[in-house]
């Protein structure tokens, strides 16, 4: 039995959609979503509500094709439907009252259609493949003949531009296998032919053909009588398109097909008499050189990649308050600045919990370590130097040792570290224990602060057993620069 779909007035907002401002007349606007799903929802909301939505396999062109000229006669608009995307939501803000499927479960699921059933009255239209398909929608007319215009159901071009073309004369598109002769239904007339013999080889009425899709597109277009308005889709890709001629048919704009490099000229001239443009899809199916092209500018030069700029951070100051200097947040102790002898804080709490953190992790592979020297005040630092010079002389003592106010530990940031053997002494550096610390101290915010072959930097010989805690954030990035504080901060 024959349904029939009450034709409901659309109300055309074009609000949403980006408008470019143009060089030449036209106006030119891009209709583009996310993918070509969101595409197809963006079309439909250019109709304020509509009763009727017919839904269609996103994945394949021909009953999307056939379903244009159909939708665009009853009023519809397209939507894409997809396995796992609920259209409910967005069918229910249009208003839908009705959908129609086209296409059997292997293009749009029984699913899908399970679904729309709780909210919506479901009609599908599906034959044992897509010229049947076709027949049975262009069934759906009251008209007496039912009058069609023909093209090939072995790819889209032609019956894309076709489709938009028939549904402002209220013709259906019959899709058929154009490289074979064919029977019409009963019933049925052919009032147009797209495309030329070697996709159509038999003709009935009005044979409209090209040298290529484009021409086809842009002869198509000639037929259609005045338009001030066109739309411009890509003639290499369907998926932006598939949902456009309710759109195309309502706005009474006819389809130029263009390719991704450059417009045809046929398609250029097509496109001259129009004042508004409707590019359909992203740059990957319309580039923005086509879209330049529209606009009347002169296709871009490409331009040469820009040199990466490394981000230019604010070179941090050492800063002395209250005989304390810090550079980036941090306490420097150094043979350059000093504390003052009262400034007594005690191990860092931080120390101790990243210490500890440290411990727990390097024991699990295997490594004991622990603290042999942790903070040290003032006057300690100061007998433990003096009797280094007593032992060594006072050129050595200054290599090993530092004088009191200058030393790390004083800061409450800085440890020795000790493995089970080799304490404050550099083989410390060959054992497992001491290549696992240099290795991973920095993800515990430490770092090793008088490293081999800096000593001209530090003023210290290598002490692969002194590690200063700078956090977790800092030492990394000092750790990979491979460079000592005063390095790294120009001190
Ligand atoms: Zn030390």
């Amino acid at each position: 039995m024959k349904k029939r779909w009450i034709l409901c007035s659309i109300f055309l907002f074009l609000f949403s959609i980006i408008k470019a401002p143009s060089l030449s007349q036209a106006a030119v606007y891009r209709i583009s979503g996310e993918d070509r799903y969101e595409t197809a929802n963006l079309l439909a909301e250019q109709f304020q509500w509509t009763d009727n939505a017919v839904v269609v396999s996103g994945s394949s062109y021909a009953d999307a094709l056939a379903a244009g000229p159909y939708a665009a006669n009853i009023g519809g608009t397209i939507f894409l439907a997809q396995e796992n995307r609920d259209l409910t939501e967005v069918l229910e803000k249009y208003k839908v009252k009705n959908v129609i499927i086209i296409g059997g479960d292997k293009a749009v699921p029984q699913s899908i259609e399970d679904r729309f059933k709780e909210n919506f009255e479901v009609f599908r239209i599906a034959g044992k493949d897509r010229y049947e398909t076709s027949k049975l929608v262009n069934e759906q007319t009251e008209s007496s003949p039912i009058t069609v215009g023909l093209a090939t159901g072995r790819d889209f071009p032609d019956a894309l531009s076709a489709g938009v073309f028939l549904a402002r004369q209220g013709h259906g598109l019959h899709l058929v296998d154009g490289q074979r002769d064919y029977t019409l239904p009963e019933g049925f007339e052919g009032v147009y032919t797209f495309g030329g013999t070697a996709s159509m080889i038999r003709s009935r009425g009005t044979r409209i053909e090209g040298r290529n899709r484009y021409e086809t597109a842009a002869n198509i277009a000639a037929a259609s009588g005045d338009y001030n308005a066109v739309v411009v889709a890509s003639g290499e890709n369907f998926p932006d398109a598939l949902a456009v001629t309710p759109f195309a048919a309502n706005i009474k704009a006819p389809i130029v097909l263009t390719g991704k490099g450059s417009l045809s000229p046929e398609g250029k001239a097509a496109i001259e008499k129009a004042e508004n443009v409707y590019i359909i899809g992203g740059t990957n199916a319309v580039s923005q050189r086509v879209e330049d092209e529209i606009l009347g500018k002169a296709p871009a030069e490409p331009e040469p990649p820009a040199e990466p700029k490394p981000p230019v951070p604010e070179k941090p100051v050492p800063v002395t308050k209250n005989g304390i200097t810090t550079i980036d947040g941090i306490i420097i102790a150094n043979k350059k600045y000093s504390l003052p002898s009262s400034y007594n804080p005690g191990l860092s709490q931080n120390v101790k919990d990243y210490f500890n953190r440290m411990q727990r992790d390097g024991a699990a592979q295997g490594h004991r370590i622990s603290i042999g020297s942790g903070f040290r005040s003032y006057s300690y630092q100061k007998s433990l130097y003096e009797s280094y010079v007593r032992r060594y002389g006072r050129a050595y003592a200054d290599r090993i040792s530092a004088k009191p106010g200058h030393s790390e530990h004083q800061t409450g940031l800085a440890i020795d570290i000790k493995g089970t053997s080799y304490y404050l002494n550099q083989n410390f550096a060959s054992t497992k224990a001491g290549i696992w610390l240099a290795e991973n101290a920095h993800r515990y915010g430490f770092i090793l602060r008088y490293p081999k072959g800096k000593e001209k930097v530090t003023g210290y010989i290598f002490e692969p057993w002194h590690f200063r805690y700078v956090g977790t954030n800092l030492a990394p990035k000092i750790y990979k620069s491979g460079k000592t504080v005063e390095e790294y901060y120009g001190l």
